[in-house]
Protein backbone atom coordinates (compact mmCIF):
# COMPACT_ATOMS: atom_id res chain seq x y z
CA UNK A 1 0.00 0.00 0.00
CA UNK A 2 1.14 3.50 -0.20
CA UNK A 3 3.32 5.33 1.73
CA UNK A 4 0.65 7.66 4.29
CA UNK A 5 3.11 10.04 3.47
CA UNK A 6 2.11 10.99 0.32
CA UNK A 7 -1.87 11.73 0.71
CA UNK A 8 -3.15 10.79 -2.79
CA UNK A 9 -4.57 14.49 -4.49
CA UNK A 10 -6.29 15.31 -7.32
CA UNK A 11 -2.77 15.84 -9.33
CA UNK A 12 -1.40 12.14 -7.98
CA UNK A 13 -2.95 9.61 -11.03
CA UNK A 14 0.41 7.45 -10.23
CA UNK A 15 -0.30 3.85 -11.48
CA UNK A 16 1.68 2.55 -8.78
CA UNK A 17 0.48 4.60 -5.76
CA UNK A 18 -0.57 1.21 -4.39
CA UNK A 19 1.61 -0.81 -5.14
CA UNK A 20 0.05 -2.98 -7.17
CA UNK A 21 0.26 -4.20 -11.43
CA UNK A 22 -3.53 -3.59 -12.08
CA UNK A 23 -5.14 -1.64 -9.67
CA UNK A 24 -4.87 1.78 -8.71
CA UNK A 25 -6.70 4.18 -6.70
CA UNK A 26 -7.06 7.88 -8.12
CA UNK A 27 -8.63 10.71 -6.15
CA UNK A 28 -10.24 12.51 -9.10
CA UNK A 29 -10.89 15.90 -9.21
CA UNK A 30 -13.50 15.04 -12.67
CA UNK A 31 -15.09 12.37 -10.12
CA UNK A 32 -15.47 14.10 -6.45
CA UNK A 33 -14.29 10.34 -4.65
CA UNK A 34 -11.89 7.86 -4.72
CA UNK A 35 -11.42 5.62 -8.56
CA UNK A 36 -10.94 2.61 -8.53
CA UNK A 37 -8.62 2.77 -11.55
CA UNK A 38 -7.75 -0.58 -13.36
CA UNK A 39 -4.82 -0.15 -15.64
CA UNK A 40 -4.51 -3.15 -18.05
CA UNK A 41 -1.09 -1.36 -20.26
CA UNK A 42 1.35 -1.75 -17.54
CA UNK A 43 3.85 -2.18 -20.19
CA UNK A 44 3.05 1.63 -21.01
CA UNK A 45 1.90 1.00 -24.69
CA UNK A 46 -1.21 2.37 -26.49
CA UNK A 47 -2.01 2.34 -30.54
CA UNK A 48 -2.06 6.37 -30.53
CA UNK A 49 0.46 8.77 -29.28
CA UNK A 50 -1.56 11.52 -28.15
CA UNK A 51 0.73 14.54 -27.74
CA UNK A 52 -0.85 15.81 -24.17
CA UNK A 53 -0.56 12.28 -22.98
CA UNK A 54 0.01 11.92 -19.47
CA UNK A 55 1.86 7.72 -19.60
CA UNK A 56 5.50 7.97 -18.62
CA UNK A 57 7.74 6.95 -21.09
CA UNK A 58 4.67 5.99 -23.62
CA UNK A 59 5.50 3.66 -26.56
CA UNK A 60 2.98 1.94 -29.48
CA UNK A 61 1.81 -1.15 -28.93
CA UNK A 62 -0.84 -3.26 -27.32
CA UNK A 63 -1.54 -4.21 -23.64
CA UNK A 64 0.26 -7.24 -22.46
CA UNK A 65 -1.37 -10.54 -21.88
CA UNK A 66 -3.45 -9.79 -18.94
CA UNK A 67 -3.14 -12.15 -15.52
CA UNK A 68 -6.87 -12.31 -14.66
CA UNK A 69 -6.29 -14.17 -11.40
CA UNK A 70 -3.84 -11.91 -10.80
CA UNK A 71 -6.11 -8.79 -11.20
CA UNK A 72 -9.14 -10.67 -9.11
CA UNK A 73 -6.46 -10.61 -6.42
CA UNK A 74 -5.75 -7.11 -6.67
CA UNK A 75 -9.40 -5.93 -7.39
CA UNK A 76 -10.58 -8.17 -4.05
CA UNK A 77 -8.04 -7.50 -2.04
CA UNK A 78 -7.83 -3.45 -2.77
CA UNK A 79 -11.78 -3.12 -2.52
CA UNK A 80 -11.81 -5.06 1.08
CA UNK A 81 -9.17 -2.02 2.01
CA UNK A 82 -11.20 0.35 0.71
CA UNK A 83 -14.38 -0.53 2.29
CA UNK A 84 -13.61 -2.34 5.32
CA UNK A 85 -10.05 -1.10 5.93
CA UNK A 86 -8.99 1.49 6.93
CA UNK A 87 -7.36 3.30 3.72
CA UNK A 88 -9.95 6.38 3.20
CA UNK A 89 -8.93 7.53 6.90
CA UNK A 90 -5.07 7.36 6.08
CA UNK A 91 -4.61 7.87 2.90
CA UNK A 92 -8.22 10.46 1.28
CA UNK A 93 -9.21 13.95 2.70
CA UNK A 94 -12.50 13.49 4.46
CA UNK A 95 -14.66 15.07 1.62
CA UNK A 96 -13.67 12.63 -0.87
CA UNK A 97 -13.66 9.34 1.37
CA UNK A 98 -15.82 8.04 -1.40
CA UNK A 99 -15.60 5.20 -3.67
CA UNK A 100 -17.35 7.11 -7.19
CA UNK A 101 -16.46 4.62 -9.81
CA UNK A 102 -14.13 1.84 -11.28
CA UNK A 103 -12.71 3.07 -14.09
CA UNK A 104 -11.01 1.29 -16.91
CA UNK A 105 -8.16 4.09 -17.88
CA UNK A 106 -4.09 2.80 -17.75
CA UNK A 107 -1.14 3.51 -19.10
CA UNK A 108 -2.71 3.07 -22.80
CA UNK A 109 -5.60 1.77 -24.61
CA UNK A 110 -7.53 -0.73 -22.50
CA UNK A 111 -9.95 -1.87 -25.27
CA UNK A 112 -6.33 -3.21 -26.73
CA UNK A 113 -6.03 -6.33 -23.95
CA UNK A 114 -7.11 -9.29 -26.06
CA UNK A 115 -9.23 -10.39 -22.17
CA UNK A 116 -11.01 -7.08 -22.35
CA UNK A 117 -14.48 -9.33 -22.54
CA UNK A 118 -13.10 -11.52 -19.58
CA UNK A 119 -12.05 -8.56 -17.90
CA UNK A 120 -15.61 -7.25 -17.38
CA UNK A 121 -16.76 -10.18 -16.87
CA UNK A 122 -14.39 -10.80 -14.00
CA UNK A 123 -15.46 -6.61 -12.64
CA UNK A 124 -19.32 -8.00 -12.45
CA UNK A 125 -18.31 -11.27 -10.42
CA UNK A 126 -16.30 -8.82 -8.12
CA UNK A 127 -19.30 -5.85 -7.86
CA UNK A 128 -21.64 -8.85 -6.98
CA UNK A 129 -19.97 -9.46 -4.38
CA UNK A 130 -19.64 -6.72 -2.46
CA UNK A 131 -22.88 -5.12 -1.65
CA UNK A 132 -21.68 -1.42 -1.17
CA UNK A 133 -20.67 -1.81 -4.85
CA UNK A 134 -24.06 -3.14 -6.58
CA UNK A 135 -24.77 0.61 -7.61
CA UNK A 136 -21.19 1.66 -8.77
CA UNK A 137 -20.44 2.99 -11.81
CA UNK A 138 -17.77 1.29 -14.63
CA UNK A 139 -16.20 3.74 -16.68
CA UNK A 140 -14.32 2.95 -19.69
CA UNK A 141 -12.03 5.44 -21.14
CA UNK A 142 -11.19 4.77 -24.46
CA UNK A 143 -9.99 6.02 -27.69
CA UNK A 144 -12.55 4.26 -29.51
CA UNK A 145 -9.95 2.63 -32.12
CA UNK A 146 -10.79 -0.84 -31.55
CA UNK A 147 -14.78 -0.97 -31.21
CA UNK A 148 -14.94 -3.07 -34.15
CA UNK A 149 -13.74 -6.20 -32.25
CA UNK A 150 -16.63 -8.06 -31.72
CA UNK A 151 -14.70 -9.07 -28.02
CA UNK A 152 -14.48 -5.62 -27.45
CA UNK A 153 -18.39 -5.40 -28.48
CA UNK A 154 -19.12 -8.19 -26.39
CA UNK A 155 -17.56 -6.22 -23.55
CA UNK A 156 -19.05 -3.53 -23.88
CA UNK A 157 -23.18 -5.22 -23.73
CA UNK A 158 -21.85 -6.19 -20.35
CA UNK A 159 -20.67 -3.16 -19.20
CA UNK A 160 -24.22 -1.73 -20.03
CA UNK A 161 -25.72 -4.48 -17.54
CA UNK A 162 -23.23 -3.37 -14.93
CA UNK A 163 -23.92 0.33 -14.62
CA UNK A 164 -21.68 1.01 -17.32
CA UNK A 165 -20.31 4.35 -19.13
CA UNK A 166 -17.83 5.03 -22.00
CA UNK A 167 -15.95 8.03 -22.51
CA UNK A 168 -14.68 8.04 -26.46
CA UNK A 169 -11.91 10.26 -27.34
CA UNK A 170 -12.92 12.30 -29.93
CA UNK A 171 -10.53 15.24 -29.85
CA UNK A 172 -10.48 16.58 -33.89
CA UNK A 173 -12.56 16.18 -36.28
CA UNK A 174 -9.92 17.20 -39.06
CA UNK A 175 -7.54 14.10 -40.10
CA UNK A 176 -4.41 16.55 -40.23
CA UNK A 177 -5.50 17.66 -36.99
CA UNK A 178 -5.90 14.53 -35.48
CA UNK A 179 -2.62 13.10 -37.08
CA UNK A 180 -0.78 16.05 -35.16
CA UNK A 181 -2.73 15.74 -31.48
CA UNK A 182 -3.61 11.96 -31.33
CA UNK A 183 -0.96 10.91 -34.37
CA UNK A 184 -3.20 8.30 -35.61
CA UNK A 185 -4.46 8.06 -39.07
CA UNK A 186 -8.06 7.07 -38.19
CA UNK A 187 -10.82 8.40 -40.42
CA UNK A 188 -13.92 10.62 -39.67
CA UNK A 189 -15.88 8.19 -41.09
CA UNK A 190 -14.58 5.06 -38.93
CA UNK A 191 -14.77 6.99 -35.81
CA UNK A 192 -18.61 7.44 -36.76
CA UNK A 193 -18.84 4.12 -37.67
CA UNK A 194 -17.42 3.30 -34.45
CA UNK A 195 -20.10 5.60 -32.60
CA UNK A 196 -22.59 3.93 -33.77
CA UNK A 197 -21.93 0.61 -32.45
CA UNK A 198 -20.75 2.14 -29.26
CA UNK A 199 -24.03 3.93 -28.56
CA UNK A 200 -25.83 1.27 -29.32
CA UNK A 201 -24.47 -1.24 -26.86
CA UNK A 202 -23.99 1.37 -23.80
CA UNK A 203 -24.53 4.38 -22.40
CA UNK A 204 -21.40 6.94 -24.16
CA UNK A 205 -20.09 10.86 -23.71
CA UNK A 206 -17.82 11.83 -26.30
CA UNK A 207 -13.96 13.25 -24.74
CA UNK A 208 -12.53 16.18 -25.92
CA UNK A 209 -9.41 17.61 -24.86
CA UNK A 210 -8.59 20.86 -26.07
CA UNK A 211 -5.27 23.04 -25.31
CA UNK A 212 -3.22 25.69 -27.48
CA UNK A 213 -0.32 24.76 -29.33
CA UNK A 214 2.40 27.34 -29.43
CA UNK A 215 -0.04 30.07 -28.03
CA UNK A 216 -2.97 28.74 -30.69
CA UNK A 217 -6.02 27.07 -29.57
CA UNK A 218 -7.56 24.85 -32.20
CA UNK A 219 -8.12 26.71 -35.25
CA UNK A 220 -11.58 27.82 -36.61
CA UNK A 221 -11.86 25.06 -39.45
CA UNK A 222 -11.44 22.65 -36.98
CA UNK A 223 -14.09 23.64 -34.77
CA UNK A 224 -16.51 24.22 -37.40
CA UNK A 225 -15.64 20.72 -38.56
CA UNK A 226 -16.28 19.43 -34.91
CA UNK A 227 -19.25 21.45 -34.32
CA UNK A 228 -20.72 20.16 -37.97
CA UNK A 229 -19.55 16.33 -37.06
CA UNK A 230 -21.92 16.99 -33.67
CA UNK A 231 -24.38 18.35 -35.81
CA UNK A 232 -24.19 15.53 -37.65
CA UNK A 233 -24.62 12.86 -34.83
CA UNK A 234 -27.51 14.64 -33.31
CA UNK A 235 -29.41 14.75 -36.57
CA UNK A 236 -28.85 11.25 -36.73
CA UNK A 237 -30.34 10.88 -33.48
CA UNK A 238 -27.30 8.88 -32.11
CA UNK A 239 -27.48 8.39 -28.24
CA UNK A 240 -25.04 9.87 -27.08
CA UNK A 241 -25.12 11.07 -23.53
CA UNK A 242 -23.22 14.48 -23.92
CA UNK A 243 -19.66 16.10 -24.38
CA UNK A 244 -16.61 15.79 -21.53
CA UNK A 245 -14.89 19.06 -22.38
CA UNK A 246 -11.27 19.13 -20.81
CA UNK A 247 -8.96 21.47 -20.88
CA UNK A 248 -4.84 20.65 -19.84
CA UNK A 249 -4.73 20.07 -16.18
CA UNK A 250 -1.98 17.82 -15.78
CA UNK A 251 1.55 18.08 -17.62
CA UNK A 252 1.70 15.87 -20.59
CA UNK A 253 4.64 13.92 -20.50
CA UNK A 254 5.30 13.88 -24.03
CA UNK A 255 7.92 15.56 -26.15
CA UNK A 256 5.49 18.11 -27.05
CA UNK A 257 4.91 18.96 -23.73
CA UNK A 258 6.72 22.14 -23.68
CA UNK A 259 4.51 23.53 -26.59
CA UNK A 260 1.19 22.90 -25.18
CA UNK A 261 -0.70 25.30 -23.00
CA UNK A 262 -4.33 25.55 -21.49
CA UNK A 263 -6.93 27.74 -23.81
CA UNK A 264 -8.50 30.71 -21.65
CA UNK A 265 -11.58 29.80 -19.55
CA UNK A 266 -13.35 31.87 -21.71
CA UNK A 267 -12.56 29.83 -24.52
CA UNK A 268 -13.32 26.75 -22.83
CA UNK A 269 -16.73 27.99 -22.32
CA UNK A 270 -17.73 29.60 -25.32
CA UNK A 271 -16.56 25.87 -27.15
CA UNK A 272 -18.87 24.24 -24.78
CA UNK A 273 -21.73 26.88 -25.60
CA UNK A 274 -21.70 25.98 -29.09
CA UNK A 275 -22.21 22.36 -28.98
CA UNK A 276 -24.96 22.47 -25.93
CA UNK A 277 -26.16 24.66 -28.62
CA UNK A 278 -26.47 21.83 -30.65
CA UNK A 279 -28.64 19.83 -28.31
CA UNK A 280 -26.18 18.06 -26.35
CA UNK A 281 -25.21 18.09 -22.61
CA UNK A 282 -21.54 19.70 -21.48
CA UNK A 283 -19.58 18.95 -19.03
CA UNK A 284 -16.56 21.10 -18.68
CA UNK A 285 -13.20 20.31 -16.92
CA UNK A 286 -10.77 23.14 -17.65
S1 LIG B 1 -5.18 7.30 -26.31
FE1 LIG B 1 -4.89 7.75 -24.13
S2 LIG B 1 -3.18 6.41 -23.46
FE2 LIG B 1 -3.20 6.44 -25.71
S3 LIG B 1 -1.72 8.03 -26.24
FE3 LIG B 1 -3.76 9.00 -26.20
S4 LIG B 1 -3.99 9.80 -24.11
FE4 LIG B 1 -2.26 8.34 -24.08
Amino acid sequence: MQDPSKRLNTTDHSRDSAGLTYVYPVISRRAGGVSIGINLNPNNACNWRCVYCQVPDLKRGTAPRVDLNKLELELRSFLHELIDGDFMQRYVPPEARKIHDIALSGNGEPTSAKEFEQVIELIGHIKKDFDALKDLKLVLITNGSLIYRPSVQTGLKRMAQLNGEVWFKFDRALAEERQRINNTKISLKTIHHHLQIVTSLCPTWLQTCVFQINGEPPSESETDAYLEFIKRLREEELPLQGVLLYGIARPSLQPEAPQLTPVSESWLTAYGEKIKALGLAVRLNP
